[in-house]
């Protein structure tokens, strides 16, 4: 791992790369030449392929693959999965590639060219984002205390809260890689067994309680061999890069379900991931420590370095029908009690074999305070203490037709480096069918 950069990198150096691409030097753009993150999109009617998020506009890689213009090609697959697997020098070879290409005082020959800029630079406004990679397995860890100690609070009672094991194990389930989606997806409110607490069995229905989790993901660019554990630095290299995740969840069900396995149904309908991978090397200067240990933790578990990351999130949501989302909670990754690179350690270290396009998310991002939260189930306390949006609208959990929608950056000196948003919205339960009546 390279030594800590922390502050003095947020500034002055880095932010002397201005780029000439439109947008792209705009204090509040998420896409500035510090940050070049990957992803697939098309326009209507072509095939999906690589690009990278430049300004206002999307670089297709490509065409710059075809123009001759960077070394390594594969880019007109419609996945990232090709080329995270050539590994961290391909990474940072083309990251500087693609640097001096968009950089003001840079390589001109893209920038003075205006037949190979108009191929090249597509505006972000006329393209649509795929999933940029495919997704080889999702497993999603527990990693927050805050959100742990809140739900705990709520299903075993506050002498209970933190199980006995969570500040010695970056816990996790194995979920479905399958209904990882883009952004922008919509998501159909899942069907499944729930026992309210009054009744002796189980009904089906629709879930009445279906929440949102506000998490951080790992994009895994290379992978381990089966039987061949990690240490923390060797898990943070195979780190390609970091998305927004919202691991969609029905409490209901969860609740019915969860023991003794973990969570099934109640999460398995849908995970919405941003569209940017914001590449781990843009990240860089905004590690920071983790909280300090309540238990010290196994050897095998410790940080060589700061692991964790100072990014700032927020969460919105909307009712069908209205203009504008309301702001519902806001927090920041370093909440996080371990890292991606510590889950990793975790999952590899019994023989677990790790694959390139793997998925890692960190666990609910709650922080100290109520509007920190980053779950309906703890901003309204399982249902007991309402939110309201702009308008006067009340929600407990999420009705059909709202919108939620995650956002977050890492703010550096005149610049910060987003992610674009991780949104979805949600449509009604599918139909009953005539076979399921009781
Ligand atoms: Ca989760």
């Amino acid at each position: 791992m390279p030594a800590a950069p922390c502050e003095r990198h947020k500034g002055s150096d880095m932010n002397n790369h201005k780029s000439w691409v439109g947008g792209a030097n705009t204090p509040d753009t998420d896409f500035p030449l510090q940050n070049l993150p990957y992803g697939v999109f098309s326009r209507a009617g072509e095939a999906p392929r690589c690009g990278v998020a430049i300004g206002d506009e999307v670089a297709d890689l490509a065409a710059l693959e075809q123009a001759g213009l960077i070394a390594v090609s594969g880019f007109a697959a419609p996945a990232l999965n090709p080329f995270m697997a050539r590994g961290k020098v391909a990474w940072a070879a083309l990251r500087a590639r693609l640097t001096s290409l968009l950089a003001e005082g840079g390589d001109p020959v893209l920038r003075d060219d205006a037949a190979l800029r108009e191929r090249v630079l597509l505006p972000q406004s006329g393209v649509i984002m795929h999933m940029p990679f495919t997704v080889a397995g999702y497993t999603d860890f527990y990693a927050g205390r805050h959100h742990a100690e809140n739900v705990g609070t709520m299903f075993r009672g506050a002498e209970n809260a933190l199980p006995p094991n969570w500040l010695s194990i970056p816990i996790g389930y194995n979920g479905r890689a399958s209904t990882v989606v883009v952004s922008g997806t919509p998501v159909r409110r899942p069907l499944g067994q729930i026992k309210p607490p009054e009744a002796e069995l189980p009904l089906f229905s629709p879930t009445k309680r279906l929440d949102i989790e506000l998490e951080f993901g790992a994009v895994l660019g290379q992978g381990s061999e089966m039987g061949t554990p990690l240490t923390v630095a060797e898990a943070d290299e195979l780190i390609f890069g970091y998305v927004l995740l919202n691991d969609w969840s029905a409490r209901d069900i969860q609740a019915w379900e969860y023991q003794p396995l973990g969570p099934f149904q109640a999460k398995a309908f849908a995970t919405t991931i941003s569209p940017w991978v914001v590449p781990k090397a843009a990240l860089e200067p905004f590690r920071v420590a983790a909280p300090e240990r309540a238990r010290p933790l196994l050897p095998y578990l410790r940080e060589p370095g700061p692991m964790l990351y100072d990014i700032e999130l927020e969460v919105r949501m909307r009712a069908e029908g209205q203009a504008r989302d309301t702001v519902i909670s806001r927090t920041n990754t370093s909440e996080l009690y371990y890292s991606a690179a510590q889950q990793l350690t975790h999952h590899a270290i019994g023989g677990c074999k790790m694959n390139v396009g793997d998925l890692l998310g960190s666990g609910t991002i709650s922080g100290p305070a109520r509007e920190n939260r980053g779950s309906l189930l703890e901003l309204t306390w399982g249902g007991k203490e309402p939110l309201t949006l702009d308008g006067g609208i009340e929600r407990r959990f999420i009705e059909d037709g709202d919108t939620l929608t995650l956002t977050g950056f890492a703010r550096g000196d005149g610049y910060r480096i987003g992610f674009g948003a991780c949104t979805g919205t949600i449509l009604p339960a599918p139909a009953l069918r005539a076979a399921w009546a009781p």
